[in-house]
């Protein structure tokens, strides 16, 4: 199974892709994490890509999207869930290129519509491992020790780009880069709206049932 995560920042793209990665065995590939990674490791992917991302602008497609279908050539499991990539037409254009190539063409496109008030809590409330980029929320997924991830230990932190002025220009350039995408693949028939206002568990739980429907996964899973 293919799958594309649609949706504004705090829309909880990355939290679903975590639990339909840990769940379903799908590889979660989020390219802001792969983008994060590399301005730590300061490779020089990340020393040009900081800079864009600490003003919450776009990376140049050409270096994102080089990066993102590196990724994809790797062991997929089960399948993929890609979280943040594509963000702009021109990366839905290389990516479908790359996957006709690979006649492994994307399942399901999800849009996660989400309201702008649920937007600005989830986004207040995030912290990430600085080791290997878990999602927590103070209300909606806490740690099970404040500061520390579950996963591996790590310490917590807040991003550099949630704070308010930062979040506001990455709201921008959603509506103008990104969202045009919802029209490009609403023309390809693999767009599904669901609802982002939800809970993680409650949205996993409903799109188990779409992907049965949708026969995406046999009737016993998830
Ligand atoms: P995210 O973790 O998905 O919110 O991404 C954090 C930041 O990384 C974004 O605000 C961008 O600066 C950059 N970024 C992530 N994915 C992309 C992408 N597909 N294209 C361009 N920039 C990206």
């Amino acid at each position: 199974m293919r799958l594309i995560l649609l949706g504004p920042p705090g829309a909880g793209k990355g939290s679903q892709a975590q639990v339909l990665s840990e769940r379903l065995g799908l590889t979660h590939i989020a390219s802001g994490d792969l983008l994060r990674h590399a301005v730590r490791a300061k490779s020089p992917l990340g020393l040009q890509a900081e800079q864009y991302m600490s003003r919450g602008e776009l990376v140049p497609d050409r270096l994102v999207t080089q990066m993102v279908l590196e990724h994809l050539a790797g062991p997929r499991g089960a399948g993929v869930v890609l979280d943040g990539f594509p963000r702009t037409q021109a990366q839905a254009v290389e990516l479908d290129h790359a996957l006709d190539r690979a006649r492994a063409p994307i399942d399901l496109v999800l849009y996660l519509r989400t309201s702008h008030e649920m937007i600005v809590r989830r986004l207040a409330g995030r912290w990430i491992c600085r080791s290997c980029d878990a999602n927590y929320h103070t209300t909606n997924l806490p740690p099970k020790r404040a500061g520390i991830c579950d996963r591996c230990g790590g310490p917590l932190e807040q991003r550099e780009d949630d704070r308010p002025d930062t979040i506001r220009q990455r709201l921008r350039v959603y509506e103008t880069q990104t969202a045009p995408l919802l029209t490009y693949y609403r023309d390809r028939g693999v767009l599904h709206e669901v609802n982002g206002d939800l809970s993680v568990e409650a949205l996993f739980r409903e799109l188990g049932q779409l992907f049965r429907h949708k026969r995406l996964l046999p009737e016993a899973a998830g």
